[in-house]
C-alpha cells in the first residue's frame, strides 16, 4: 500500500479564529477538556441513536466508554472514545472547517476588543480548537462506526493540516494532544496546570464534566497495581434532587450541553408527575447567541431523552419558536424509546409537556421582571426581540407576553411595560400611543410626537425589527387600542375650539393650491392635530401597507401599489401663514410652487427619509439663501 499523506491549508477563518484562540484565551486554559470530553460524549449520544436503526453498529463492541491517558514523559494527554467517529469528509468539514454562520463578523467582533475576547468566544463556543491552548500538535484518529478505513489528522494550529488514511481496529476517535511545554508562563495568566499529572486530570473531570452519563475512565498506578478508575459519577444532574445541586454544578452542565462559555441566567427545573411524567431542566442563556435570527437554525434547542437514553437534540415540539432560545433537556418517563420525529408531531403528551414548560418559562421571566429588572433588562436586550414574536403567533400566550414586553418611552430613559404605561395614562387618554421608528433617537425627532409631547402624553417607540410584524396582530392591550401617531389622522380628545375651525376654513384655499402643486408626491393635504412646533409632517395612511412589506415586495420583483402618503400642516405656523400671502399674489406663484417642494422635502428630512429629488431641493434651498430677504 502506498502511504499519502494530504496537506490542506485551513480555510482563512479557521486560521484566524485559531490564532484568537491561542493568543487571547488565557483566563481558563482547563476548559480544553471540558470540550473534548463534551465532544466524545456527543459521539456516543450519536452513536447510540444511530444503532437503534443499525443495531450491527454496537452489537459485540465495547460498552461505550471515554477513556483519557497520560504521558508525562512524552507530555500527552490522549481523549479517546467508542464513538459514532467521523468519515473523511466529516473530519474535513467538522475541524478543518468552521462552518458556522456569523463567524467572519465573530472574528471581527474579536478582533475590535480583547478584552471581551473570552466572553465572546464563549458566545461562539470554539470547542475542539481550545485544543490547542494547551497543546503545540494534535492528532486526529478516528473511524466512523460502520466504514473500514480510519483517518488520521494532524495540525499545530498554524496554516495547515495533513490529513492520512490509517488502519483503526475499533470505531471512534481518539485526540492525542502534545502538550506545550510546562514552563512557558502565558501573558496575563498562571502557569498552566500539568495535564499530563493524573491529579490534575482527575480534579478536572470532576468539576466540569461529573455529570457526563458515560464513563470517564483513566488507569492508574503501575505495573501490578495499575486498575482503571471512574472519574466521573455519571449521575444525569437532571435525576437529582434540586437541593443536592449546586450552581455551580448546573452551570457546568449548561455549558457542556450548549458550547456557551458563559454561565446562564436563570436555572429551571422541576419534576412533573400525574398523567404525564417527566422532569425538565430547562436554561435562560445570559447573552444572545450570534446567529439566534439565522433561519437555518433549530426551532428549539432542547434535547429529548426518554428514561435517561438520549432520543434526538433539538426536539421541536417541546417548545413554541418564540421560546427558541432556551437550551436544556426533557426526559420522559413514558415516551416509548422508538418514538420518532414524525410520531412526535401529533402527541397529545407532547403537547402537554409544551404547554407546561412555555408556562414555566414565561412565569420564571415574570418573576424577573418583577423582583430583577436589571437581570430581566438583559434578558430583554438579548432575546426580547424572539419573545414578541410570540405576540404575532400566538392568541393562548397574548396576555402574559403583553406583560414581559418592554418599550422604549418618551416619558425617559428606562424603558417600560405596558402595565406601567396604562397605569401613567391620563384619565382623559383612551388609546395606547406608539411610534414605530428603526431607533430610539429617530422616534424623538419624529415630528409626529409634538403635539403629544404638548399634552403631556407618553408615546412607547417600537423600535426593534420585528415590531412592524408584531402590530399587525398586536392590536390591544387590556381593552386599549394600541395607536401608531403616524398613521390615519389622530384624536388627541383636545376641543375643536370655534377659532381653530374658523381659521381652518379660512385656509381652505391654500390647502387646495398645495394639494395641486404635490399632487404627484402626496394622497392628501390637510391641517393637522398632532403638529405644535414643525410646519409640516407626512402622515400614512390608516390602512397603507407597511412600509416593511413594500420593501419586500420590491425585493421579490413583484409590483410594488403606488401608495402615496398625506401631507399635514400646522395651521398656526407661520411659514403656513407666508404660504397664504404667496398664494394671494399672482406675481409670487413661482415661489409659492417652490415653497411648497421645499416644505415637502423639509418634512422628509425631518422623519429622516431620503428626498425624492436632492438636486432640486438643493436647488431651491440655494436660491433662497441667496436672496436673503
Ligand atoms: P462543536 O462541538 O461546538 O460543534 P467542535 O469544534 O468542538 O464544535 O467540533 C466540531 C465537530 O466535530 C462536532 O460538531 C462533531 O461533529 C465533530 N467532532 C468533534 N469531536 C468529535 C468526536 N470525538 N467524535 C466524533 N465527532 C467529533
Amino acid at each position: 500500500m502506498t502511504e499519502t499523506i494530504e496537506t490542506i491549508p485551513f480555510q482563512a477563518e479557521t486560521e484566524e479564529l485559531l490564532e484568537l484562540v491561542i493568543h487571547s484565551l488565557y483566563t481558563n486554559p482547563s476548559i480544553f477538556l471540558r470540550e473534548l470530553i463534551s465532544n466524545a460524549s456527543d459521539a456516543l449520544d450519536k452513536l447510540r441513536f444511530e444503532a437503534l436503526t443499525r443495531p450491527e453498529l454496537t452489537e459485540g463492541k465495547e460498552e461505550p466508554a471515554i477513556r483519557l491517558a497520560t504521558d508525562p514523559e512524552a507530555r500527552i494527554l490522549c481523549v479517546i472514545d467508542n464513538g459514532i467517529g467521523m468519515s473523511r469528509e466529516e473530519v474535513v468539514q467538522n475541524i478543518g472547517t468552521i462552518a458556522r454562520s456569523g463567524t467572519k463578523k465573530f472574528i471581527e467582533a474579536l478582533k475590535g476588543n480583547q478584552e471581551g475576547t473570552p466572553e465572546l468566544i464563549g458566545q461562539f463556543g470554539v470547542g475542539f480548537y481550545s485544543s490547542f491552548m494547551v497543546a503545540d500538535e494534535v492528532v486526529v484518529e478516528t473511524r466512523r462506526a460502520g466504514e473500514e478505513k480510519g483517518t488520521r489528522w494532524t495540525s499545530t494550529g498554524r496554516g495547515e493540516y495533513t490529513l492520512e488514511e490509517i488502519d483503526k481496529p475499533a470505531h471512534g476517535t481518539t485526540i492525542m494532544l502534545h502538550l506545550k511545554p510546562l514552563d512557558e508562563k502565558r501573558e496575563g495568566g498562571d502557569q498552566v496546570p500539568d495535564f499530563t499529572q493524573q491529579w490534575t486530570v482527575r480534579e478536572t473531570v470532576k468539576r466540569y464534566s461529573d455529570f457526563i452519563e458515560y464513563p470517564i475512565e483513566m488507569e492508574v498506578g503501575e505495573g501490578d497495581e495499575a486498575k482503571v478508575e471512574v472519574l466521573n459519577s455519571r449521575k444525569p444532574i437532571w435525576t437529582r434532587l434540586r437541593q443536592d445541586i449546586e450552581e455551580s454544578e448546573y452551570n457546568e452542565f449548561y455549558k457542556h450541553l450548549t458550547h456557551d462559555w458563559n454561565d446562564p441566567l436563570r436555572t429551571i427545573h422541576f419534576k412533573a408527575e400525574g398523567t404525564t411524567e417527566y422532569t425538565a431542566l430547562l436554561y435562560l442563556p445570559s447573552k444572545r447567541p450570534l446567529d439566534l435570527f439565522d433561519p437555518n437554525q433549530a426551532k428549539s434547542k432542547i434535547h429529548l431523552y426518554v428514561k435517561r437514553v438520549f432520543i434526538m437534540a433539538d426536539c421541536e415540539e417541546l417548545v413554541p419558536v418564540w421560546l427558541r432560545f432556551v437550551r436544556g433537556v426533557v426526559d420522559s418517563s413514558d415516551l416509548p424509546l422508538n418514538i420518532s420525529r414524525e410520531t412526535l408531531q401529533h402527541n397529545r403528551q407532547m403537547d402537554r409537556i409544551q404547554k407546561r414548560l412555555t408556562k414555566k418559562t414565561l412565569d420564571t421571566l415574570g418573576e424577573m421582571r418583577d423582583k430583577d429588572r436589571e437581570a430581566y433588562n438583559g434578558f430583554w436586550d438579548a432575546f426580547g426581540g424572539v419573545l414578541k414574536e410570540g405576540l404575532y403567533y400566538e392568541s393562548e400566550y397574548k396576555d402574559q407576553l403583553s406583560e414581559l414586553a418592554l418599550f422604549e418611552t418618551s416619558a425617559g430613559k428606562e424603558r417600560c411595560t405596558l402595565p406601567e404605561y396604562v397605569e401613567r395614562m391620563p384619565v382623559k387618554q383612551k388609546e395606547i400611543y406608539v411610534l414605530l421608528a428603526p431607533d430610539r433617537a429617530a422616534a424623538e425627532r419624529s415630528p409626529h410626537l409634538e403635539a403629544l409631547r404638548a399634552e403631556g402624553y407618553e408615546v412607547l417607540f417600537l423600535v426593534d425589527a420585528v415590531d412592524e410584524f408584531v402590530l399587525q396582530r398586536f392590536e390591544e392591550y387590556g381593552g386599549k387600542k394600541l395607536r401608531q401617531i403616524d398613521r390615519g389622522e389622530v384624536d388627541l380628545g383636545g376641543e375643536d375650539t370655534p377659532e381653530r375651525e374658523e381659521r381652518e376654513k379660512a385656509l381652505e384655499p391654500l390647502l387646495e393650491a398645495v394639494r395641486k402643486e404635490l399632487a404627484d408626491e402626496v394622497e392628501e393635504v390637510r391641517f393637522s392635530k398632532r403638529l405644535t412646533e414643525s410646519p409640516a409632517c407626512l402622515v400614512e395612511g390608516e390602512n397603507s401597507m407597511p412600509p416593511q412589506m413594500l420593501r419586500f415586495l420590491k425585493e421579490t420583483g413583484q409590483p410594488v401599489p403606488e401608495q402615496k402618503r398625506s401631507l399635514e400642516l400646522n395651521a398656526t405656523h407661520s411659514l403656513v401663514q407666508r404660504l397664504e400671502a404667496l398664494r394671494g399674489d399672482e406675481a409670487q406663484f413661482a415661489r409659492f410652487s417652490d415653497y411648497c417642494h421645499l416644505l415637502f422635502g423639509q418634512a422628509l428630512l425631518a422623519e429622516g427619509s431620503p428626498l425624492s429629488d436632492p438636486a432640486r431641493f438643493s436647488k431651491l434651498l440655494t436660491e433662497l439663501m441667496v436672496e436673503g430677504e
